[in-house]
């Protein structure tokens, strides 16, 4: 007897051998798990190609027609069995090197066959090696569904004789044991109310779906199961949180932010900034503890934002934090808000790795009796040691340089948890915010300060460089400094190095001193040689600024025009986004140049492609997703979806996933325990999905 918890050993046709490498190779491990691993294509066994159409881009040839002149060629082991395979439109050739005893048994020459397999070039002509073949008649008698299911297996799985075939029999033989076992996974009345498919059905279809449109039901109802799933968690945990955690309540806006919006301020906020900021205050005022994502694309203000909802936690007696991905981020934030702060009495300070052992134990001291009101800093902030008089608002910026445990640390620095805010200006698409991010309030500033003039965006290849350095003197001359960027590769750090060497060498060649100068910042130098380097360019001192990626994230320079980046193919989307995010934040034109090699492989094209047409980061992270495969956003540090994605797909399946959202804040607007009896199935589904992930644990 088999059930569907039993170990998949058991199943005819497996045992302990094949059952090993379905478990390593495909991760399956009881019978379940089969009717989860759901087929990526359908074949449709009805629909034949003809000799004449039969070429090697086809994913796979399905033909009828007539087996003949079967014929073994050559020798002992390079002995093969070769036959034509004949229809109205032509000829070709079949081959088999194994098995040829067992083909010469069962093949009749002249009768009709459907073969099936995978064209390949032989020489001029094309033949399929080692096709399946079957007796056309039996074939077509035997077809209960014209749709058969393909799986995914792997090089490993089929050597071990693990294949498509084997799957579906496997699947198959599961069925017809147990299909009155699989359990329902959503409550009957509202299967009935939203006129889906039931589970059972739906399992059924998705493995043997006797035509198109069944299958598209049984899709459907798949992927909306996945995803209400997701989305009933996030959003029952987010209820959970608000309902768990205080936080302080921040009554008033006063003294501290008035006189900077009457006198320091020095442009009129977006539109945006001022939604946001409404955002924000109507969430500390709640006494709930507010965490929320502040999604803004580069140069959208996002800092002023931070500083300025900073300003209300200093009216409220409380004390605020930033913390920044890297020093020379941390130091310019100190810059900004030291500038912006200025007359108004607010002590800010800085901590970050650097800071020298005595200072720090006057900045212990200091935070600890509150005498400094806002403190900026990077990871050093996180440390036990840093306590505070009274935290009550922290900033993340760049959060998706932080891991959760880190961000969640800043939590414990208070006796309730402090107001947390996170910005990001790599852009999440409104979809996988929803999902990674659902437990989280998402605010958006969805707009640029006034006057700002898009960057221009250039593809150069390597063999342009003169060109583009002819470029550069005219934008120097005219007042301009520019970036030039190398790639930084964690794993040969060395190796990037010397890119970046060689890189200076031909520069100071191109760009002698006195008439230019050149400042150098990576990852290799200490602190304060970073810092003195971007110092000098910041001042205007140094016209070009030669770096790694160390400069990606913050850094603000408005009379930095031109960014230049060197082998851009070797750098991620949303990478070239920030970097040239450097840019366009004075009031001249900007330029970014992407040099790349004439090599490229598609992907590279593409994202240099994405980059040259659109300046929106939006576009740029769907772009983004859908070049790197939502796949990829799972188990990155910013992943909080709590379960694998079996069947759906984050970017395309976007309206599913409203809908599933919808769905799920009804039922929980309703009943937010999930206490009514007819809910009890989502406490009890909910229970399984995230026993089985093991990563549940770290979501924030
Ligand atoms: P980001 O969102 O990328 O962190 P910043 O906060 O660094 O952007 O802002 C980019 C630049 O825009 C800064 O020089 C900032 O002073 C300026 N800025 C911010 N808000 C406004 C505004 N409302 N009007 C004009 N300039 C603004
Ligand atoms: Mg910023």
């Amino acid at each position: 007897m088999i059930d569907l918890q039993s170990d998949i050993k058991f199943l005819p046709g497996v045992g302990p051998k094949k059952a090993k490498i379905i478990n390593e190779e495909l991760q399956i491990f009881v019978v379940e798990d089969f009717l989860y691993h759901f087929p990526y294509r359908y074949i449709d066994r009805t629909k034949y190609h003809t000799v004449s159409e039969i070429n090697t881009f086809l994913p796979y040839i399905q033909s009828k027609g007539i087996i003949k002149n079967m014929r073994l060629i050559g020798q002992g082991r390079k002995q093969r069995m070769v036959a034509d395979f004949t229809d109205d439109t032509g000829t070709m050739e079949l081959c088999w090197f194994k098995g040829v005893q067992w083909i010469s048994k069962n093949i009749t020459s002249g009768k009709e066959y459907v073969i099936f397999g995978k064209a390949t070039k032989f020489g001029s002509k094309v033949n399929i090696v080692h096709p399946e073949a079957e007796e056309a008649s039996k074939h077509e008698n035997k077809l209960a569904s014209s749709l058969e299911a393909t799986y995914h297996t792997s090089d490993k799985a089929k050597k071990g004789y693990v294949n498509s075939k084997t799957i579906l029999k496997i699947t198959e033989y599961i069925f017809k044991n147990l299909e009155t076992k699989i359990p329902e996974t959503l409550p009957a009345y509202l299967i009935k109310e939203l006129k889906i498919f039931s589970h059972n059905e739906a399992m059924r279809n998705i493995h043997f779906p006797k035509d198109n449109l069944l299958l598209k039901q049984a899709t459907y109802r798949l992927k909306f199961e996945e995803l209400f799933y997701i989305q009933l968690s996030l959003l029952k945990e987010k209820k959970n949180r608000k309902t768990k955690f205080r936080s302080y309540k921040f009554e008033l806006v006063g003294n501290y932010f008035n006189n900077f919006f009457k006198n320091n301020l020095p442009f009129e906020l977006t539109g945006a900034q001022k939604r946001v900021l409404k955002e924000l205050r109507n969430d500390f005022g709640t006494g709930k503890q507010s965490n929320r994502l502040l999604q803004g694309d580069v140069g959208s203000g996002k800092t002023l934002v931070a500083l300025m909802s900073m300003l209300i936690a200093l009216d409220n007696g409380f004390q605020a934090a930033m913390m920044a991905p890297t020093e020379i981020l941390a130091g310019q934030h100190l810059e900004t808000i030291t500038d912006f702060l200025k007359g108004l009495n607010i002590n800010v300070a800085l901590l970050t790795g650097s800071t020298k052992t005595k200072a720090r134990r006057e900045l212990h001291e200091a935070l600890e009796s509150g005498e400094i009101h806002i403190l900026i800093g990077t990871h050093a902030l996180i440390e036990d040691k840093v306590k505070f008089k009274n935290l009550g608002l922290v900033i993340i910026d760049e959060q998706h340089r932080f891991g959760v445990a880190q961000r969640s640390k800043m939590w414990k620095k208070n006796t309730l948890p402090p107001h947390i805010i996170v910005m990001t200006a790599t852009p999440i698409p409104r979809t996988l915010a929803m999902t990674v991010y659902g437990d989280l309030d998402v605010s958006v500033i969805d707009e640029l300060p006034p006057g700002r003039k898009s960057v221009k965006t250039y593809h150069a290849y390597d063999s342009q460089r003169l060109r583009v350095f002819k470029f550069m003197k005219k934008q120097i001359a005219l007042g301009r400094q520019i970036y030039i960027v190398y790639p930084l590769i964690q794993e040969s750090e060395n190796f990037d190095y010397k890119d970046l060497e060689d890189g200076l060498e031909s520069i100071s060649r191109a760009f002698p001193p006195p008439e230019y100068s050149i400042s150098v910042v990576h990852g290799r130098m200490k602190p304060e040689e970073k810092q003195k380097s971007m110092q000098l360019f910041a001042k205007g001192i140094t016209k070009i600024m030669i770096a790694t990626t160390v400069i990606e994230v913050g850094v603000n320079i408005p009379n930095a025009s031109v960014m230049i980046i060197e082998s851009a193919e070797r750098f991620g989307l949303s990478q070239l986004h920030q970097l040239r995010g450097r840019v366009g934040r004075g009031n001249d034109q900007s330029y970014c140049i992407l040099m790349t090699s004439y090599k490229l492989s598609a992907d590279g094209r593409k994202r240099i492609q994405t980059m040259v047409e659109t300046n929106d980061g939006f576009k740029i992270s769907e772009a983004d997703l859908r070049l790197r495969g939502p796949g990829d956003i799972r188990g990155t540090q910013q992943s909080g979806i709590p379960f694998d994605l079996k069947i759906s797909n984050l970017v395309q399946d976007t309206e599913i996933l409203q809908y599933a959202r919808n769905v799920a804040t009804d039922i929980l607007e309703n009943d937010p325990k999930l206490t009514e009896s007819r809910h009890s199935i989502f406490n009890t589904r909910l229970k399984k999905l995230r026993r089985g992930n093991k990563n549940w644990s770290v979501v924030s």
